[in-house]
């Protein structure tokens, strides 16, 4: 097991990393709790939460929740009966939220614990590969009819207990996924992280390097949310990939591709963009061999859907001002925030595509 650390102005917690960790949850709690709520979903929950509940004194006021799998969670509704099951199980302000699942469980009953009576302690128990993400740095949401994580919060769990055993029964769209994000982090700030991850297939990675490229990942991220909890500056680095991303998961239909792989194919486009706008290279061809090798979806964009594409990007929640904003490379491990004119970002599209 190793221990990492999160600091920054307004929140500090330590993140635990190793195999075999959801037997043991116990033993990182060092609080009293009056009640201890967990929070899962079915794929989660009918694999882990007997394992997970085993590893507490049978005196422990414990109760559990399970949602369906999957991004349509992350609802007003789902998020109210969450609340009602806590009250009815007699949750106060000395009681404690277990988010054990994916990112969906981690923003749902992250936005819950931070709303219940005006917030509780919560923590973060991570069971998917795209989870060292959206576990570390304290953002919380549900989903809007109008769009993603429009209504959310800032706040911090108190700890992150990630049990990289639980990762073996991801199913492989799901660890594509995952590792888009990892690839992300390598691109921002880890370049031999990056050049390692391309030498290898996906297939071939075994747990050990696996927990390694995790460890360096939320590195990344955790040094990043440290010096920019709430995003007024580099923190926005993380979005490298998702402007398109979000963009193409909109078009797409949740479900249908996975955050990931959708951020895949947004970190393609960031690289092209980046040569064309700062004339460099990058490791553009690189990168699109190996995920096409790793069967990631490659989309393809129709004329019709660029100008649906820019409408979306304009509208991203990260955007101002009607232009579109984007993460770029200079070179790998120098991103820089950069607003694209529209007639220009058409031009990069259309060249993309060729
Ligand atoms: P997810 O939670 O939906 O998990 C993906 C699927 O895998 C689900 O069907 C789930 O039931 C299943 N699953 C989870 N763990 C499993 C396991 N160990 N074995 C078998 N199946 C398992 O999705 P995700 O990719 O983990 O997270 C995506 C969500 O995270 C999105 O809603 C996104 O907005 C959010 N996110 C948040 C942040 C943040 O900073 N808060 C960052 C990135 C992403
Ligand atoms: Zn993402």
């Amino acid at each position: 097991m190793e221990e990492m650390t999160v600091k920054s102005n307004h929140s500090s917690y330590p993140i635990y990393i190793g195999q075999g960790l959801r037997y043991q949850i116990r033993a990182y709690i060092n609080k009293n709790y009056t009640n201890i709520f967990i929070i899962t979903d079915d794929q989660v929950g009918s694999r882990y939460l007997e394992d997970v509940l085993h590893g507490f004194p049978t005196e422990e006021n414990i109760c559990h929740f399970t949602i369906p799998s999957g991004e349509n969670s992350k609802s007003i509704e789902k998020f109210y009966s969450l609340q009602t099951e806590a009250l009815k199980n007699g949750l106060d302000r000395q009681s404690l939220i277990i988010a054990l699942g994916g990112g969906v469980v981690g923003d749902l009953a992250g936005f819950v614990a931070a709303t219940f009576m005006r917030g509780i302690d919560y923590i973060q128990v991570p069971t998917t590969i795209l989870a060292h993400d959206s576990s570390v740095g304290g953002k919380v949401a549900i989903n809007h009819h109008f769009g993603k994580n429009l209504i959310g919060s800032f706040f911090s769990p108190v700890a992150v207990i990630y049990d990289v055993e639980t990762l073996s029964t991801l199913p492989l769209h799901e660890i594509r996924s995952g590792y888009a994000e990892i690839i992300k982090e390598g691109l921002i700030a880890n370049q031999k992280m990056f050049l390692s991850l391309l030498d290898h297939s996906l297939a071939s990675i075994k747990p050990q390097q696996l927990e390694i490229y995790l460890k360096a990942g939320i590195q990344v991220k955790a040094r990043i949310v440290e010096q920019d909890e709430k995003e007024a500056n580099i923190r926005k680095f993380l979005n490298l990939g998702h402007t398109l991303g979000h963009a193409l998961e909109t078009i797409h239909g949740y479900g249908k591709i996975t955050h990931g792989e959708a951020v895949a194919n947004g970190l393609l486009f960031a690289l092209h963009v980046s040569e064309l706008e700062f004339q460099v290279q990058l490791p553009f061809y690189q990168l699109y061999q190996w995920l096409k090798d790793n069967n990631y979806p490659i989309l393809s964009i129709s004329k019709e859907e660029i100008i649906e594409l820019m409408e979306l990007m304009k509208n991203d929640k990260k955007s101002i001002g009607g232009k579109i904003q984007m993460v770029l490379l200079k070179e790998v491990e120098n991103p820089v925030t950069v607003s694209i004119e529209n007639t220009l970002m058409k031009h990069y599209i259309q060249t993309y595509l060729e």
